[in-house]
């Protein structure tokens, strides 16, 4: 099976934040492999814009730098390489100042698609759009993309939506959340309403209750500052989990199209019932030998915080009253593994008895690592000895299936960033569903910021609290073992 890449227009694409992390992590890296898939059209120029002062030849030193650290396969593409970098520009700019702003609008060209990637803080995405607006840069074929977090809660989300738009459309906002981009997420979309199979046991009536996990290993690094006035909660749980769910919950879209599917998503997000305090799980991790605990790495010996977030949410619609969705990510847990799993109903009735014990059926997401899809079924154990029942995976790791070459997915962000040129706003988030998110989270942490509530304590490279556990005991069910 060959790829099939479609080229993109000419475009110019000017990175707000140009030497930041998250340019030098991702966004560079992810053009260069775009560039060497021929999937950057024409003439197609990359301007970085940021505070640093630094001209276009120093600019491109930091993007070979990027590169050769963040693109594995980069060593053998040498001659792509010095192609993809004379395609790069550089513009020292303030967001807040003056200076820079003529130079870069002489930089972009007005008859090529123009797309403005906001990789700075969310407070200066006022001041960018504003000077985009008065240098002339606006127009009706050009997009803005921001990134997370929008907000800490539904007030100032809204103030940033109102903000964006004085000056662009809803139509040329793309609020980018790296998840969607996942290959399998888009494959969850693909399974659910490209196959006859699962869409009629989608519902509570087969389903028993979905779990989802987001489990990393690290904590919170470097981001300390930044994580210790966020929490999992607005880190994960509001946007990245809350993505996940809609996907998993939404009705059938009549069409394949951006606001067909975020229509259905923002439904299924204004369906969920609040979330009581019994519902919910906050930890915050420990240190153990030579791994800081939380405090310690934030720096706050006070923090009350959570790194850790586990809770039942309910969506009172038709399809889903009476099936839970348990969610829960952390920092520090055992191991990096993210999957979603779709647990189905015991068959009515065994007629193999009681000692063939209970056996059911799971649908398993695997985001990471191993992106994959795994259906568990149940089948007599082979050999003599009577009817003894099994449960195997059917699985369909991409790569087995697809071959290396297929396999060999675009980053989420590569993705992301191809869909913003082709103006194809599915995989990113409309103001309303950013909104929505936020008016089930507020209630939530307003209640923890009320009553103080301190996050309980777990050991680093462990499952998270013990309580978080008993969130599932209670109803009889227990936490699928997500393994690396
Ligand atoms: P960073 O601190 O590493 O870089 C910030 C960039 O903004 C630098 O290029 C800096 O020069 C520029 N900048 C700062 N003030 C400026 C000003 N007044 N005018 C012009 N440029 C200015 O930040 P980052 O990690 O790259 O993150 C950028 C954005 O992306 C943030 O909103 C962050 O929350 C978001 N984000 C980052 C990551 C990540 O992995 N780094 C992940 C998700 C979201």
């Amino acid at each position: 099976m060959v790829s099939r890449v479609i080229p993109v227009e000419t475009f110019d694409l000017v990175i707000f934040g140009g030497t930041g992390d998250l340019a030098r992590r991702k966004i560079l890296p992810g053009l260069f492999r775009r560039f060497c898939a021929e999937q950057m059209g024409g003439d197609s120029r990359i301007v970085g814009a940021a505070r640093s002062e630094m001209d276009r030849d120093a600019y491109r030193s930091f993007a070979r730098e990027a590169i050769a650290e963040f693109d594995p396969d980069a060593a053998g593409h040498e001659t792509h390489l010095e192609t993809f970098l004379d395609r790069l520009d550089y513009v020292t700019i303030d967001a807040r100042g003056e200076t820079g702003w003529e130079d870069l609008a002489a930089l972009v060209r007005p008859e090529v698609i123009r797309a403005f990637y906001f990789s700075v803080a969310p407070s200066l995405f006022g001041d960018l759009a504003e000077r985009l607006h008065r240098h002339g840069m606006d127009c009706d074929n050009c997009r803005v993309v921001v990134e997370k977090p929008f907000g800490r809660d539904l007030e100032s989300a809204r103030a940033l939506n109102r903000t964006i738009a004085t000056y662009f459309d809803e139509h040329q906002i793309y609020r980018i959340d790296h998840y969607l981009g996942k290959e399998t997420v888009q494959n969850l979309m693909a399974i659910r309403f490209g196959n006859m199979l699962f869409e009629p046991l989608w519902n509570s009536q087969y389903v028993d209750h979905i779990q989802i996990t987001v489990a990393e290993e690290v904590g919170v690094g470097g981001r300390g500052e930044y994580y210790d006035r966020a929490g999992a909660m607005r880190d994960m749980m509001q946007n990245h989990m809350m993505q996940l769910l809609c996907l998993i919950a939404m009705e059938p879209p009549a069409k394949f199209e951006p606001d067909a599917v975020r229509d259905e998503k923002l439904k299924v997000i204004r369906a969920l019932d609040h979330v009581p305090s019994t519902d919910i799980v906050r930890g915050q991790y420990e240190g153990s030998g030579d791994c800081p605990g939380y405090r310690h790495q934030v720096g706050n010996r006070d923090s009350n915080t959570e790194s850790f977030v586990a809770l039942r949410a309910h969506i009172s619609n038709w399809r889903w009253a009476g099936t839970p969705f348990y969610l829960r990510t952390g920092k520090r847990l055992r191991e990096r593994a993210s999957e979603i799993a779709i647990v189905f109903k015991d068959a009515p009735h065994s007629i193999f008895g009681a000692e063939a014990g209970r056996h059911r059926n799971i649908l398993t997401i695997r985001l990471q690592p191993n992106e994959g899809i795994e259906l568990g079924v149940t089948i007599k154990e082979p050999g003599p000895g009577g009817m003894r029942l099994i449960d195997v995976p059917l699985d369909m790791s991409f790569a087995e299936a697809l071959g290396p070459e297929d396999a060999d997915f675009p980053d989420a962000y590569e993705r992301l960033i191809m869909d913003v040129i082709r103006g194809n706003q599915t995989l990113f988030m409309r103001g309303d569903e950013v909104e929505a998110a936020w008016a089930w989270a507020d209630p939530i942490i307003a209640a923890w910021e009320r009553e103080e509530a301190q996050p309980l304590p777990y050991a680093a490279g462990s499952a998270g609290p013990d309580d978080a556990l008993m969130l599932m005991h209670r109803d009889g069910r227990r936490w699928r073992e997500v393994k690396a």
